[in-house]
């Protein structure tokens, strides 16, 4: 059933290579199927996030070419990659909220998209407040529509900012790592509840997560990767004891090296409440970036 479904992306020779010569995905060719809940697995630094950014070129890949499904080659092409943003949610793993803003006000943002910069700043049609409860609804955070978000709890945050994805009336939706700030109880519920979602949208969802077990529980595919390449994929039962090995050995060999290392005085970056992780924030910058090109698509024409 899967391998017959249509590709939604097509990855041909795609690599991706940060400025001082970081390979953080090596040349990769891939296709993503419609209507599956593809997981990329693999440890810190394995290159996931990197290569879900390249699917809707929040990250420019350095070489290769991106098809999608209905749309065409993306590669260069602004007006397919507005296209293609608008239909595609994504969901982050610190949610991207406005604190001080409402449930309803951070999924009404979903629908901003939909309209002319000069438009969306005026107070958008009652049918946008509607589909945005109903989103909530979804998520059963309807009694939480006129909380700030900052009163919440993590799971529920998560739960917001899934809202706000399906708000875009997505066909597409990219998790980076959507429950590495959750307990796992928490983490279950949430996945459970997206891959539910997508399930009955039939969305073609690409999730990123370093948990193996959450991922053999809800993954329809399981790619894993490794120092930017894939080393694994194939489907949840197919993940033995020796493939996890492939995709974490790397990880061993590194921190073996690293604890050998003299220590060395690290350098603090930005905010950050994911349990004191020492890693930059994209809200400052790549995610608002996301939300401009794809939130005032008509008006930056
Ligand atoms: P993962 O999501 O699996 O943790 P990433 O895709 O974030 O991995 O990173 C893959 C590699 O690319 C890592 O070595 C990381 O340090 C590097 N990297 C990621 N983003 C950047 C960036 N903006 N600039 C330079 N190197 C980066
Ligand atoms: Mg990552």
């Amino acid at each position: 059933m899967l391998q017959s479904s249509k590709a939604m992306f097509k990855l041909e020779d795609v690599s991706k290579c940060f400025r001082g010569g970081i390979q953080a995905l090596h040349s990769t060719c891939l296709e993503l199927h419609q209507g599956q809940f593809t997981v990329l697995l693999g440890p810190s630094g394995a290159g996931k996030s990197t290569l879900l950014r390249c699917l809707n070129f929040l990250s420019s890949p350095t070489s290769g070419r991106i098809e999608v499904n209905g749309l065409g080659t993306l590669n260069g092409n602004r007006r397919l990659l507005r296209a293609h943003r608008h239909r595609t949610a994504m969901i982050f793993q610190q949610h991207q909220l406005i604190g001080r803003h409402t449930a309803l006000q951070n999924v009404i943002i979903g629908r901003i998209g939909n309209y002319s910069i000069w438009r969306s700043m005026r107070p958008l049609p009652d049918s946008d407040h509607i589909l945005a409860l109903e989103c909530l609804e979804r998520v059963g955070l309807l009694d939480k529509a006129t909380e700030r978000v900052d009163n919440l709890s993590g799971g529920q945050q998560q739960r917001v900012g899934i809202a706000r994805g399906l708000a875009q009336q997505p066909t597409v939706m990219l998790a980076d790592e959507p429950v590495a700030s959750l307990d796992p109880a928490t983490s279950e519920k949430v996945l459970s509840l997206m891959h539910r979602i997508c399930s009955e949208d039939n969305l073609t969802a690409v999730v990123s997560l370093h948990q193996v077990g959450l991922a053999k529980m809800f993954a329809d595919r399981i790619i894993g990767l490794a120092g930017g390449r894939i080393v694994f994929d194939g489907l949840p039962h197919q993940m033995t004891d020796n493939v996890f090995g492939r995709i974490y050995q790397n990880r061993k060999q590194t921190s073996e090296k690293m604890a050998a290392r003299p220590a060395r005085k690290t350098r603090s970056v930005t905010k950050s409440n994911n349990g004191g992780k020492n890693e930059k924030s994209i809200f400052d910058t790549d995610v608002s970036h996301a939300f401009v090109n794809v939130n005032h698509s008509s008006a930056s024409r």
